[in-house]
């Protein structure tokens, strides 16, 4: 593939120039797991020819209590021959927690650090090594026996970012418990509705958190929504409390007799060895359920073996990993990349990381920055929507700090838009860091299309090459797959590792929604464009892409073009009825703070100017909306979905709106209607 290996510094012009830049991997491939094009292309070959060989093999690094038979993996995505089924290792035995932690420690690495853990609040920290994680799981792994939590048996936690979270994880899967996490900062309703969905006796939570300045009263929350849950027949038998007492004072919290616990009593009081339950290869290890973005959320299962193999291995090489490295993902573990890319990647490997209970801007907007030079981290994982929230802050929250240890970037859960591209490989990275742009989903486990930095030459806003072992396809409306360069329905043609299993409690569902779209493939829901080098680029939810008289602009790519314009911190683009083009482009636009709404008429004149520049009078937006606020997700996803009813003036039927942030955007959106 040719490269120009254009310099950031040379660029001065549009984001359609930009995205045609390329970035190939320079010093970032010495030394690499995988340091060259061509070695990515023989890797990537032969996990597609012979998956049981490579996947065979890379599974011989863990620990295993049984091994597999062959065939490695056995799966049907056709509903048109009998029921979707997906396996992988059937026959052997592991257990998750065994591989995370008791194989380092005998390895000798029992006093490697395992968490550094930074608290809201500056000045608040701690570190914890992989033997006292060992220890902690194994207490709270017999305090869950202690109460009747057996193999199989579902736990719901609610937990701010403490050590306790994925201490929490991985002692249900040492005992072979299904965890369910829930974000701790999704209401009582949305909570119950979760509980009731999996119906665990036990629940783990903490007194409250302080996220940022605002405390959070978690055991209140969990109080309401168990009274919700009995309300509906189901009843819970423990309430197990870590006493947070940085966020709240123990005698402010309320007791209920005989259900609640607190952690701090009953935990290390329980042994420090506990046995790993040796789960089957299709055990169910987690229920997690998707973000919402799109409707109600799905409850994704995965399982046991598939899911460890794949976590690690995308781990391993999507960040390079080295046991030099300080890792830290942004992600709260209530969301799949906490999941993947907090609890199980990195421990399977080694790793050392930050664990960040607050976010990044506060105290102020240089708060990421100050725990990156604390730390000395060394890989950074994190989503669009946090780099936009911190470069609408201007740079100089960046540069005044050292940032020198970062090596890896990398982002997750919407498309990048080139300019945020940009500055996060410019201003953060100082140009020298590689960006990973990792697509993936809850429901794929883990990285699915991704650059891997010593190997892949980048182009800002593509998610580039499939990972080893996934199969992408192109599909057309009428569902045939196209060939080279060419944009439709982003499908995957056969099964990886760490594939979901099931949705809770509805195979049937799980079937409609992924495999009965387009039957032989799994459809991801997500519109992408593969260009001439075969590289893939996501442009937005199928739902969400534009027909403007005939012609298909995806969400994301004027999204792109919009925040080029300087003043644009944020936008969000939705398909909107029109008379005569059948569908019209409505835009919100988020300014760059400090900027009063509404601003001067002109500036709208300007964005759409910049719009018709960077793609073309094609994608013109017919209206410009502005948005102090964009209604997102918990895990900082834009809803869509919302957006598009305010647009055509159905703001009477928005839908479930439980996984909303902050839903007093909604009514400031409708309030800047026509100005
Ligand atoms: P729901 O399925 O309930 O609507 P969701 O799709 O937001 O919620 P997740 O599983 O958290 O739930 O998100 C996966 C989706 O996020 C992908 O399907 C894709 O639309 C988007 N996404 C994630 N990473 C990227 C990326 N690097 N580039 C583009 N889009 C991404
Ligand atoms: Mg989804």
């Amino acid at each position: 593939m040719a490269s120009n290996g254009a310099t950031p510094a040379q660029h001065d012009g549009h984001a359609d120039e930009y995205k045609n830049h390329q970035f190939p991997p320079g010093p970032a491939a010495e030394g690499a797991l995988v340091s060259s094009r061509q070695q990515y292309d023989e890797m990537h070959r032969e996990s597609i020819a012979d998956p049981d060989k490579f996947w065979g093999k890379i599974a011989e690094d863990f620990v295993w209590n049984k091994l597999w038979q062959n065939p490695v993996r056995r799966f049907n995505f056709d509903v048109r021959t009998g029921p979707v089924k997906i396996e992988w290792f059937v026959g052997a035995e592991t257990n998750i927690s065994y591989n995370c932690l008791d194989r380092h420690i005998e390895a000798g690495q029992g006093d490697r650090v395992a968490f550094y853990w930074e608290g809201n609040d500056l000045n608040e920290d701690c570190t914890v090594t992989y033997s006292q994680l060992l220890d902690q799981v194994c207490q709270l792994a017999n305090y869950l026996k202690s109460v009747g939590v057996k193999r199989g048996s579902d736990v719901t936690i609610y937990m701010p970012m403490i050590p306790e979270l994925p201490a929490a994880m991985l002692a249900c899967a040492r005992i072979g418990a299904v965890h369910s996490v829930v974000f701790a900062g999704f209401s009582a309703d949305s909570l119950a509705g979760r509980i009731l969905d999996s119906r665990p006796s036990v629940v783990l939570t903490a007194s409250a958190v302080k996220r940022g300045a605002k405390p959070i009263n978690l055991k209140g929350i969990v109080d309401s929504a168990i009274k919700k849950v009995e309300a509906q027949g189901h009843s819970i038998s423990t309430v197990l409390v870590y006493d947070h007492a940085l966020a709240a004072k123990r005698t402010d919290v309320a007791f209920v007799e005989g259900r609640d616990v607190w952690w701090q009593d009953a935990v290390p009081r329980q042994p420090t060895e506990c046995p790993v339950e040796w789960m089957g290869a299709e055990e169910p290890l987690f229920k997690l359920y998707t973000s919402g973005s799109t409707g109600k959320p799905k409850g994704v299962e995965h399982t046991t073996a598939g899911y460890m193999v794949g976590a690690s291995t995308t781990f391993k090489y999507v960040f390079d990993h080295r046991q030099s490295d300080i890792y830290w993902c942004t992600a709260d573990c209530g969301w799949i990349t906490g999941h993947s890319y907090v609890t199980y990647g990195p421990m399977l490997n080694g790793a050392t990381q930050v664990l960040f209970e607050g976010v990044p801007t506060y105290p102020d907007a240089g708060r990421a920055w100050d725990i990156v030079d604390k730390y000395k981290v060394t890989l950074l994982y994190t989503a669009p929507t946090a780099i936009r929230a911190l470069q609408s802050f201007g740079d100089k929250f960046v540069t005044q700090h050292s940032r020198k240890t970062l090596r890896i970037l990398g982002t997750v859960g919407e498309p990048i838009n080139p300019e945020a591209w940009k500055w996060y490989h410019e201003v953060v990275g100082e140009g020298r860091c590689p960006i990973v742009d990792t697509w993936w989903q809850t429901e794929t486990g883990a990285h699915m299309i991704t650059p891997l930095p010593g190997a892949t030459t980048l182009k800002p806003g593509s998610a580039t090459l499939p990972f080893f072992g996934v199969e992408p396809a192109v599909l057309s409306e009428k569902g045939e797959e196209m060939e080279g360069e060419c944009e439709g329905y982003l499908v995957i043609k056969t099964a990886w590792p760490s594939c979901m299993r099931t949705l809770s409690g509805d195979h049937e569902r799980f079937e409609t929604t992924y495999f009965k779209v387009y039957p032989g493939y799994y459809f991801t829901g997500d519109g992408c464009r593969r260009d001439a080098d075969g590289y893939y680029w996501l442009i937005g939810r199928v739902d969400d892409v534009i027909n403007v008289s005939g012609h298909r602009i995806g969400t994301a790519e004027v999204e792109g073009a919009l925040t080029q314009h300087p003043q644009c911190a944020e936008a969000a683009v939705v398909p909107v009825e029109h008379p005569i083009k059948g569908q019209g482009i409505y835009a919100y636009v988020t300014l760059m703070v400090g900027t009063e709404y509404p601003p001067p008429a002109q500036l709208k004149k300007e964005l759409v100017a910049t719009v018709r520049e960077v793609i073309g009078p094609i994608a013109t937006p017919d209206v410009i909306h502005w948005a102090p606020g964009l209604p997102k997700t918990r895990s900082g996803k834009i809803m869509r979905r919302i957006l598009r009813k305010i647009a055509s003036k159905e703001e009477d039927q928005l839908g479930d709106t439980s996984t909303l942030a902050d839903p007093s955007v909604v009514q400031t959106l409708l309030s800047m209607r026509g100005q």
